[in-house]
């Protein structure tokens, strides 16, 4: 069994979502985490909670996604937090070119920090860093979330190396991929396979293993 613990499934249309949760449940994904990046999603995202059992419902906001609004979609955040929630997602800064400014950035996280929700340390979500900075994240008490990255990068394969299996998560961080013509090759969270294989190539650990260890990992910090 395998928990992909970052996917954006409210992007997904109905009928797409139907065709995918059957191909996850196919290789025994045992759930996935459906994260909202904006309210709307973040509705969305509690409403597949429901209709569909593997899936657990995360609420945020990207920082790239934020508004001039953002202190009154705090406050719904904080509505929507009281419903059947599994994680708090996409909370962090963002450094890109497009991203909104940085101030607008740091308040709304240093008020997320002081946020009165029932907080536990989660994952880093599709983590891209060197091994000190893992290191610094578990040492905080956070898991690494791999994404598919893993199989390509050595830089990650390295980290994924050195620390315990222990202190992992998987992910795919799927979303609709209309820029890949193929449909077939839409990461989707069926892949979280790929991720478990690799981890278990690199630490030599039978791949069941990987799926269990990296489940009970996830499952300690998910509310369910
Ligand atoms: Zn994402």
């Amino acid at each position: 069994m395998f928990i992909d613990i970052h996917t954006h499934l409210p992007q997904y249309n109905d009928i797409e979502l139907d065709e995918i949760v059957n191909r996850w449940r196919l290789v025994k994904v045992q759930y996935v985490i459906s994260t909202g990046t904006t309210i709307d999603d973040s509705r969305r995202s509690i409403l597949l909670s429901k209709k569909y059992k593997d899936v657990l419902a995360g609420i945020g906001m990207h920082p790239s996604d934020l508004t001039q609004n953002w202190k009154n979609d705090l406050i719904e955040l904080k509505k929507l937090s009281d419903n059947n929630l599994s994680m708090i997602s996409e909370i962090g800064l963002d450094y890109q070119e497009i991203s909104p400014d940085k101030h607008v950035q740091k308040d709304t996280y240093s008020v997320l920090k002081n946020f009165s929700f029932n907080y536990n340390p989660g994952a880093i979500h599709y983590f891209d860093g060197s091994y000190e900075d893992a290191r610094k994240m578990i040492d905080l008490g956070y898991k690494i979330s791999f994404a598919k990255t893993l199989l390509r990068y050595d830089h990650l394969k390295n980290v994924a190396q050195k620390i315990p299996i222990e202190d992992i998560v998987i992910e795919t961080d799927s979303y609709p991929q209309y820029f890949k013509k193929n449909r077939q090759r839409w990461t989707e969270p069926k892949d979280v396979k790929l991720v478990a294989q690799e981890i278990s190539r690199i630490k030599n650990i039978e791949i069941d293993k990987v799926g269990k260890i990296t489940s009970s990992n996830a499952l300690n910090f998910l509310k369910i």
